[in-house]
């Protein structure tokens, strides 16, 4: 079963891949990690990937596509793999219907308020990076796990979140639309609480 995972920053996303890929034995392919891991080894595609990101560039379509697809091939991915990050664009999605079948689009989706709710709510220990929310800190200043400060990143504030919203809504509704053609988009309730996400994506994947 191949599937691929769609969720704006702060749908939950990562909580859900892990679940997905611990209860159907799929692997959980995160193109972000791909390149950090070969950027960390100084594989070729990481020595190139890093020269690209060093400039501010972004990583070429034909670049990602290959890893992607060198990634599959991987004796891991016979019992099917999770995609996280990919595809981002058309071109992307053309390639990856050429060279695998795709079971099922699973779309995270969150209302916008919520979303930024959850964001700007968000408070990062500077120890361990641990993520907290606002509402289940009671005014807690430190850690629960490492007892680390804890802080509002940078580009956590409503304007910089706005943005980021408005960029993957824009980006990510051109992929909504292709795959809802094919009939394979699934629409799973982002707002409610992780494990009821997750009973509703397990209906979809059972
Ligand atoms: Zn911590």
């Amino acid at each position: 079963m191949n599937i691929i995972l769609l969720g704006a920053p702060g749908a939950g996303k990562g909580t859900q891949a892990k679940r997905i890929s611990e209860k159907y034995k799929i692997v959980h392919i995160s193109t972000g990690d791909i390149f950090r891991e070969n950027i960390k080894s100084g594989t070729p595609l990481g020595v190139e990937a890093k020269k690209l990101i060093d400039k501010g560039q972004f990583v070429p379509d034909d670049l990602t596509c290959q890893t992607v697809e060198s990634r599959l091939s991987n004796s891991d991915c016979k019992n099917g793999a999770m995609l996280d990050g990919f595809p981002r664009n058309l071109y992307q999605a053309e390639f990856l219907k050429q060279i695998t079948n795709i079971d099922k689009v699973i779309n995270i989706a969150v209302p916008l308020e919520c979303l930024m709710a959850r964001l700007t709510g968000r408070r990062v220990c500077r120890e361990c990076g641990e993520s907290f929310h606002i509402d289940s800190l009671n005014g807690e200043t430190k850690c629960s796990y490492c007892s680390g400060e804890l802080y509002q990143r940078d580009d956590d504030n409503e304007e910089a979140v706005a943005t980021r919203l408005a960029i993957y809504t824009t980006k990510t509704q051109v992929l909504i639309d292709y795959y809802e053609k094919l009939g394979v988009l699934k629409t799973v309730d982002g707002s409610k609480e992780k494990s009821d996400v997750f009973k509703e994506i397990e209906v979809l994947l059972d």
